[in-house]
């Protein structure tokens, strides 16, 4: 039986940026990866947005990840060539109710130490985006987008000049834990069994399986998974707005905004609908309930604009009636299992968090 000092589940950008953090430590890494590559599921589903950390939990892993995350990814960013663009955002309020709700966004936003929130009035938005219906925005400077794909193209580069390995078509089957070493089974097209000290469950969708999978791992700490699908539509028409738009957010999502890509495409969503199963498809029916929503802050949004795009889905572990979720990251003094770290519920602001993501598996695994 091969032995390795760690295992990294999961190629995406949560995999990669734990698998470049522990071999830059000086540990031994090989990513299982049961698709055929880097960062094809949800991470490359997102909307590449570098969040500024404005609207969790103050004191959560989501907060603290996302506000520390931001600054190490510009950096990251600049110093890798990265394409990105600190192009900021509007969050608007279209009624004298969600006006009310955009002071609470902003405590929200000031408990989590993003302190570079401006009020503005109606008219002060549309001095910025004259485009723009809304009564009032918050603006928020220190938002951009990035493009997610080169991001992960640099991990896996930083990985392996440290001698991490990644292994594709190779799924994690079945594990067992004893003795503080772990035993894994992979399947694909070339099964083996490995033996290693630390595992480091970061499958997304499918971490609550592969926890599942693990003799030793106990069943009642596992979460279950829930899937809130979120679909994008692109825009025929040019987007006349150079920042990102933001409605004020809903249950389970932040509501069909606009952001676009780095070659300036625009995209509205996601939108939230709760699905029992994997399916991308974009039902071009629920256009029907995007325009509306957009033509809140878009008035002049054409007829006949918008295409069915792609569609992501948030790895959720709480049910549709509970809002709210925190990243749930647990090692061994969680769930007693010597060197076993399960990653659940790591959905948005998780690209902007990966590298604080990392550096809390790496502090954990004691790298
Ligand atoms: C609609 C949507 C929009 C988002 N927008 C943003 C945004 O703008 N900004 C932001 O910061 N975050 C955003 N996010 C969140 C971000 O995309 C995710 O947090 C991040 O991509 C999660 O990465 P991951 O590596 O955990 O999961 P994934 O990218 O899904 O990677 C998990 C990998 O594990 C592999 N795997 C699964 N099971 C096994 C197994 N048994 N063996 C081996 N491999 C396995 C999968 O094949 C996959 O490659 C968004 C998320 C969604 C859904």
């Amino acid at each position: 039986m091969d032995k390795v000092e760690c295992v990294v589940v999961g190629a995406g950008v949560i995999g990669l940026a734990v698998a470049r953090r522990l071999a830059q430590a000086g540990r031994e890494v090989v990513i299982l990866e049961a698709a055929e590559g880097i960062g094809t599921v949800t991470s490359s589903r997102s909307s590449e947005v570098i969040h500024a950390g404005i609207y969790y939990k103050a004191g959560s892993v989501m907060a603290r990840t996302c506000v520390s995350g931001k600054a190490s990814l510009y950096a990251y960013c600049r110093d890798h060539g990265i394409p990105h663009r600190n192009c900021g955002k509007l969050i608007v309020a279209t009624n004298p109710k969600e006006t009310e709700k955009l002071q609470s966004i902003r405590a929200q936003a000031e408990a989590n130490g993003v302190l570079d929130l401006q009020t503005l009035s109606g008219d002060a938005a549309r001095a910025l985006e004259p485009a723009l219906n809304c009564d009032a925005a918050l603006l928020s400077p220190s938002t951009g987008i990035i493009d997610s794909h080169a991001y992960m193209l640099a991990l896996r580069g930083d990985a392996e000049e440290a001698g991490a390995a990644c292994a594709f078509h190779t799924p994690l089957l079945t594990a067992r834990a004893a003795a503080g070493r772990i035993e894994i089974d992979a399947g694909g097209r070339a099964p083996m069994t490995l033996e290693c000290s630390l595992l480091v469950n970061a499958a997304g969708l499918g971490a609550p399986a592969v926890a599942r999978s693990i003799d030793g791992m106990p069943i009642n700490l596992i979460p279950r998974a829930y899937l809130a699908k979120g679909n994008y539509f692109s825009c025929r028409a040019r987007a006349p707005f150079s920042r990102l738009i933001y409605p004020v957010p809903e249950p389970g999502g932040l509501g069909v905004h606009l952001t676009f890509d780095m070659a300036g495409q625009a995209r509205f969503g996601p939108d939230v609908e709760w699905i029992d199963a994997i399916d991308y498809a974009v039902d071009p029916a629920r256009a029907e309930r995007f325009y509306p929503a957009i033509r809140r802050y878009w008035p002049t949004l054409p007829d006949g604009a918008l295409m069915p795009g792609y569609s992501g889905i948030r790895p959720k572990i709480v049910p549709p009636a509970v809002a709210t979720q925190d990243f749930l990251i647990q090692g061994p003094a969680d769930h007693g299992v010597a060197g076993l770290i399960n990653l659940f519920g790591i959905e948005s602001p998780g690209l902007t968090s990966s590298l604080a993501i990392a550096d809390y598996v790496g502090e954990l695994a004691g790298a």
